[in-house]
């Protein structure tokens, strides 16, 4: 599933029309019907739908609906919210064919109090302003959306809700609230970025029949489950533990043992042959408690953090994951250093060692085996020198320039994790939910993605299947609101076992 921005969408639609004759009305005939069919499955009859119509491609799509529904026995009121002389193109050919059809087509006039309809109104269908907004809402649509707001109807939203900007980056705004959103032929990039997903609600995307081979990509696609499906890893019957591939995983400290031995119990589940954990001394008997499976490099300490000589050979391992639970100490920048010169396999930087990172990130250029960054937000501004504010508002941009200038993969997590390869192809992964904003399940996470890296040729597949596999086990382990509370990230490894189950069938 593609995600575009506004001006992707504006290039794909001039593609449709060059490239094989499809013309805009008939795409929005399309869109119209598209929406209509799956709002049939959600909408009765007999319950009083009020359709909110604007002025450009978004109300054209509206008009469409409106006459479909209405042609199907639905109770629609149609409003056409702005004035007539602003209806134009494609949309005025629609409400053209609305009069025709001889339905009533109600107009908002200057003082007109759309109070008493929108009481009675059970469904709001809101199809003013599509990606065409600029800046604040305006007109009479600004008080049609405030009123809007504070009705008891459920709120559905055609493509986008009104006043939300399709791209990234803008945070001031008012806008329609949505509890469901039609979107049209592509998902949006706003859909996926905090502060505007909310206004969607839940959301589907509905095809419009754009002719998909022709379309440019914009190299930014939502994983699915599918895909996970076809390409999560098999055991050979031959295999032996080598065969699956050997781990380093570095980090740890005494007063935290418990990041690292998640990191390798994870990656153990997840199927790596062999995993080995380098961490301080004193912290051995701890994890080895808890990851039995796992071998260890004791390395020197001083009051329970990695201290001392931190060359130690890297060449036996087919991959290393570095910085969880490891603390932030001096010598752990030289470790930091040691790994990211010399590991050549694919090396896994999160956590403590992300905060290294920052000092020698020109080093990453030089590295000719895969190099993958698993920071949150807090630990990816830190790195860019930016307010975690404005990670949050653009991540796709922040995240795609990273990994094109140091040569990295990306991995910027949270409830949409983004996945960005070095040449700026990205991954979107929605699974998971707020069970997983708790300490540990992002080394759970480390553990997993190292595993699959061992065992998959391509570098993205591993990481985008290896942050869905997290996810849905975080899904399948939960079943309401209240079972959110009580996940842990132990929980997670445990039912990794379950999640290989349901790809198998
Ligand atoms: P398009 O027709 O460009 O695909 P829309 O259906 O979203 O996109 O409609 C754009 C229309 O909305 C234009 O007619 C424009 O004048 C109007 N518009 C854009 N921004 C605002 C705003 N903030 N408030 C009110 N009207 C707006
Ligand atoms: P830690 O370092 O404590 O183990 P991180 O912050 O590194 O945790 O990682 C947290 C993990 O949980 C990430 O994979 C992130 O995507 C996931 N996560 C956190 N909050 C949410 C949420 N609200 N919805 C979905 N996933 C979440
Ligand atoms: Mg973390």
């Amino acid at each position: 599933m593609d995600v575009v921005t506004a001006q992707e969408m504006y290039e794909w639609d001039q593609v449709a029309m060059e490239s094989t004759g499809l013309d805009g009305k008939l795409l929005m005939e399309n869109a119209g019907r598209a929406v209509s069919s799956e709002l049939e499955k959600k909408l009765d009859k007999h319950q009083r739908v009020m359709m909110l119509i604007g002025a450009g491609n978004n109300g054209g799509d509206g008009f469409v609906i409106a006459r479909t529904l209405l042609n199907r026995g639905y109770s629609v009121e149609a409003w056409q919210v702005v004035p007539d002389s602003k209806v134009k193109g494609d949309a005025r050919h629609h409400k053209e064919i609305f009069m025709k059809t001889g339905y009533t087509l109600y107009k908002l006039e200057e003082n007109d109090d759309l109070r008493e309809s929108f009481e009675s109104a059970e469904v709001i269908i809101d199809a003013m302003l599509g990606i065409g907004v600029k800046g604040h809402l305006r007109g009479p649509i600004k008080q049609v959306v405030e009123l809007a707001n504070e009705q008891k109807a459920f709120r559905i939203a055609v493509d986008l809700p009104t006043g939300v900007p399709a791209d990234e980056g803008i945070v001031e705004f008012d806008a329609f609230k949505a509890d469901y959103t039609y979107i049209i032929a592509a998902l949006k990039v706003s859909a996926l970025v905090e502060h505007t997903r909310l206004y969607y609600g839940e959301w589907k995307v509905c095809d419009i029949g754009l002719p998909v081979r022709k379309l440019p990509s914009p190299n930014r696609k939502v994983w699915q489950r599918e895909d996970s499906k076809r390409i999560l890893p098999k055991r050979d019957a031959n295999s032996h533990k080598g065969s699956h591939g050997k781990a380093l995983i570095v980090g740890g400290a005494a007063h935290m043992p418990g990041s690292i031995a998640m990191s390798a119990k994870a990656a153990l589940r997840s199927g790596a042959g062999l995993v080995t954990v380098a961490t301080p001394k004193s912290a051995v008997p701890t994890i080895a408690t808890y990851v039995q499976e796992a071998t260890f490099l004791p390395l020197a300490e001083e009051e329970g953090v990695i201290k001392g000589p931190v060359d130690f050979d890297v060449s036996a391992y087919d991959g290393v994951a570095v910085g969880m639970g490891m603390g932030r100490g001096r010598e752990s920048n030289n470790l930091v250093n040691h790994l990211v010169s010399s590991v050549k396999s694919p090396l896994l930087i999160d956590a403590d060692a992300l905060y290294q990172l920052k000092n020698i990130l020109g080093l990453l250029r030089s590295r000719t085996y895969p190099t993958i960054l698993t920071p949150h937000p807090g630990e990816f501004a830190h790195l860019v020198d930016q307010p975690i504010s404005a990670i949050v508002q653009s991540p796709f941009s922040y995240s795609r320039e990273f990994s094109k200038k140091y040569g990295v993969y990306t991995v910027l997590k949270g409830p949409a994790t983004i996945i960005t390869a070095p040449n700026g192809s990205q991954f979107v992964d929605l699974t998971g939910n707020a069970g997983l904003a708790k300490g540990g399940s992002g080394d759970v996470l480390s553990g997993i993605l190292l595993a699959m890296m061992l065992q998959s040729g391509s570098t993205t597949h591993a990481l985008n299947s290896g942050c869905m596999l997290h996810g849905l086990t975080a899904e399948m382990l939960i079943e309401d609101d209240h079972s959110m509370v009580d996940l842990l990230a132990t929980d997670l490894i445990e039912g990794l076992t379950q999640t290989f189950r349901t790809f198998s069938s």
